[in-house]
């Protein structure tokens, strides 16, 4: 996965990190860098490239009155310049022909489909939010864009050509096309494959691993839109792991993430790693296991403030720990809802012990997190 330059690096992050949250056959890689203007310059574009990203004046080659104006530098790339593109990239990296390179991009390709050679691993992903989805919400946003990038990894693994991946009429396949933005909220919902794709599956002989791993992902995206629109129907406590990046995730509801800041995190994995509960008058004594703890999921600041921020949750003369433990309570509701939020909240009275209480046996914590903690490896 590679994004242009106008894409923000979070979209790309997020669409990124939630697909690899889920394990399979598939293995998603993040480029560290986009493309540069040399790239852009290398396969021609160079205008685009001053006129789009550095707003150079777009110089009028001809214009008369009462006529549109003729533009000399209104190139707008075609697939095959992205394609160059990709080429320039898969060089660069040294990524084989069989990986599948993704671009994410804002900028509306032209789309070409005489004389195009599309045995090729490759995509576009186009992440402009044009004008109808402008109203839709953030999460609906990632999302879209990992049902997509899924998806499209199956097209171009059943070799489908562009003009004919996508089913006209729909029929609850993930090929279905999408014909705006009401029918998003059903494609995202449908991770199913229609019999006619199926032949074609089985003839290009892809493998039961790749369309599992597939099928799982879009079935967390299902999962997980649904839960949100249902928001406060869960009234049980879901099972909750800490992944090796320290993501805090609910596999079973289409591994929802719970984002807090790194503050609260320690918090709220310190807890959950104590399921036993720990007063306030007691924290001091785990001191070392909070300083590590912050600072593997807080790589940004120095030495000095970790040990300074914690120094604070512990000092008893100030409001500082309660303060903070209300915040993450109250970013834990709003993420997850009540009742679901109420089994994941630090609880109990001043004085006695806090706890959080979701089940232990629903608690998984991975080893790289664990090692914070003084009775692991
Ligand atoms: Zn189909």
């Amino acid at each position: 996965m590679i994004r242009t330059p106008e894409v923000k690096n979070e979209i790309f992050n997020n669409v990124y990190e939630f697909l690899s949250s889920f394990p399979g056959e598939i293995e998603f890689v993040k480029s560290v860098n986009q493309f540069y203007k040399s790239d852009f310059e290398k396969v021609g574009l160079t205008d685009f490239y001053e006129s789009y990203y550095l707003n150079k004046p777009i110089e009028v080659l001809y214009s008369s009155p009462g006529e549109e104006p003729i533009f000399s530098n209104l190139h707008s790339p075609h697939m095959r310049d992205f394609l160059k593109l990709t080429k320039i990239y898969r060089e660069r990296i040294g990524i084989d022909d069989k990986s599948i390179v993704i671009i994410l991009t804002e900028i509306n390709a032209v789309r070409e489909y005489e004389n195009w050679n599309w045995d090729m691993n490759f995509g576009i992903l186009t992440t402009k939010i044009s004008g109808d989805f402008i109203e839709f919400k953030e999460v609906h946003y990632k999302l879209s864009l990992a049902h997509e990038l899924t998806s499209m990894i199956l097209r171009i693994k059943m070799k489908l050509r562009p003009r004919h991946s996508f089913h006209k009429k729909p029929c609850g396949c993930i090929n279905d096309y999408l014909f705006g933005i009401k029918d998003l909220p059903i494609k995202l919902r449908t991770a199913d494959i229609c019999d006619e794709c199926c032949d074609i599956i089985d003839r290009e002989k892809i493998s039961d691993k790749l369309i599992t791993h597939i099928l799982d992902i879009l079935d967390g995206i299902r999962t997980q839109l649904l839960f949100r629109m249902k928001f406060n129907r869960r009234i049980q406590a879901v099972s909750i792991s800490v992944n090796e990046n320290n993501k805090i995730l609910l596999p079973t509801l289409g591994n929802l993430e719970i984002k807090l800041t790194p503050l609260f995190k320690t918090l709220f994995i310190f807890y959950l790693n104590h399921t036993e509960g720990i007063s306030f008058s007691d924290l001091a004594k785990y001191k070392d296991e909070l300083n590590k703890l912050y600072r593997k999921l807080n790589k940004r600041i120095p030495d000095k403030e970790i040990g300074l921020t914690i120094d604070m949750v512990l000092n008893k003369d100030t409001d500082f720990f309660s303060i903070n433990k209300s915040r993450l309570n109250s970013a834990i509701t709003k993420q997850l809802g009540e009742p679901l939020a109420s089994f994941y909240k630090i609880s109990g009275k001043p004085r006695e012990a806090f706890k959080i209480n979701v089940p232990k046996e629903l608690i998984t914590i991975h080893t790289n997190t664990l090692s914070a903690f003084r009775n692991q490896v």
